[in-house]
């Protein structure tokens, strides 16, 4: 299939391995305000993603991280009062129930970032051993210095816009045991009240790119096939991961294809914690189908930022019970209903770079030929439906 891969800025050819499965990270969430709509739009993307490889007869290993050590989660934990692995706790939990209640298909891996301290010393160390990083009064540094390339895939300019970029994002660029502005923490010591782990430079906790690199070889292996998430980590945190993994393993590319998803809107802000205008996906289940919300997130094209509109989103009902009422009509005994056509136009759009914006209104002229057929033998057209249907992931479809 032909895939946009972020890093070199056009579409390339994605061979599914017929040998071994498709390799899959997709950063996952921070738990706490999860799961709201932006959220559940970037992992719909990667699960229709998963669907189409099976259909096409190919395998994939999923791994999905939760970034359970954060600032933020620290910072919610504290204005709550309640232990910050408790609130994580309780805020995975509900992300679990949101994604079932979605119908994503399960991570194979589901790594926690408070589970995997062990696995980043020897990284660290690596990167330090290789000459990538620093220590700096008991915090270790990434030098990015040591890899001009650090950032190429923001096409951002230079290094002024990086630095800026990356401010606006969490970076300290005052940090007094930096070398530079830029260089990012990949050891740091724990402010009182903040959990602390053990580490040859004093005890402390990661920084917050250092995670993505040791799960994904630990658990997809050095180099991987698709590595995705929102647009937001654009910059810094998937350039982070590259440099990171590249400067420890040596072997580049670390990732075939970087795969990212549009940001979502509300009213004409962005879908954000920190604006507090978030659609939270255990109301909206309650408001209407999951099926119906899917409907409605696939029809927007993937790369693209999009607006979310509730009335919007509520008129998808009226797709699925259309869908249903195609899937279960009874087949007359008249000539045969073709819809191969259809099916074969449904596979093309998701083939060039996943175009589910294009493959949804396919679906629906299947549903409306179906639906149309008096009197014909529907039940060839009803099984290429339920296929399509499938792979977009509706539940009522399986
Ligand atoms: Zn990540």
């Amino acid at each position: 299939m032909q895939l946009f891969d972020t890093l070199r800025g056009h579409k390339a050819t994605l061979d599914i391995p017929t040998d071994r499965p498709l390799t899959l990270y997709v950063c996952g969430v921070t738990p706490y305000d999860t799961t709201h709509i932006g959220h559940a739009h970037t992992f719909l993307i990667f699960d229709i993603l998963i669907r189409y490889v099976r259909a096409l007869g190919g395998q994939v290993t999923y791994c999905q991280n939760v970034t359970d050590v954060d600032d933020p989660l620290f910072e919610r934990a504290k204005r709550d009062n309640i232990a910050w692995d408790a609130l994580a706790q309780r805020e995975v939990d509900q992300f679990v129930k949101d994604c079932r209640n979605m119908n994503f298909i399960a991570p194979d891996f589901f790594p926690k970032v408070s589970e995997e301290i062990k696995g980043m010393i020897p990284i660290i160390a690596g990167l330090i051993n290789n000459g990538k990083a620093y220590v700096s009064n008991g915090n270790v540094f990434f030098d990015v210095s040591s890899e001009p390339t650090y950032g190429e895939m923001a096409r951002l300019g230079g290094y002024e816009e990086l630095l800026a970029t990356a401010n606006e994002r969490g970076n300290n660029p005052n940090d007094p045991n930096k070398h530079d502005p830029l260089d990012f923490v990949l050891w740091q010591t724990s402010n009182p009240g903040e959990p602390e782990w053990p580490s040859p430079w004093g005890p402390g906790r990661p920084g917050w790119h250092i995670e993505c690199t040791t799960m994904s070889t630990r658990y997809l292996g050095e180099q991987i096939d698709i590595h995705g998430g929102g647009r937001d980590l654009i910059f810094p945190h998937h350039p982070s991961e590259i440099v990171q993994t590249e400067g420890y393993t040596n072997k580049r590319p670390f990732t075939r294809f970087w795969v990212h998803g549009g940001l979502t809107w509300l009213d004409g802000a962005k879908m954000s914690k920190s604006l507090g205008n978030l659609v939270f996906v255990r109301d909206a289940v309650q408001e209407q189908s999951a099926d119906s919300i899917r409907w409605y997130l696939a029809s927007f094209p993937y790369r693209e930022d999009f607006n979310y509109i509730r009335a919007d989103a509520k008129a998808a009902e009226h797709e699925i019970s259309r869908l249903a009422a195609a899937l279960s009509a009874p087949s007359g005994n008249g000539s045969e209903l073709s819809i191969v056509a259809d099916r074969a136009a449904f596979m093309a759009a998701l083939d060039d770079d996943l175009q589910m914006h294009v493959a949804i209104p396919i679906l629906k002229g299947m549903i409306d030929k179906i639906l149309a057929a008096e009197g014909q033998d529907i039940r060839v057209a009803q099984a290429d439906l339920r296929f399509c249907a499938r792979i977009i992931g509706f539940a009522i479809a399986e």
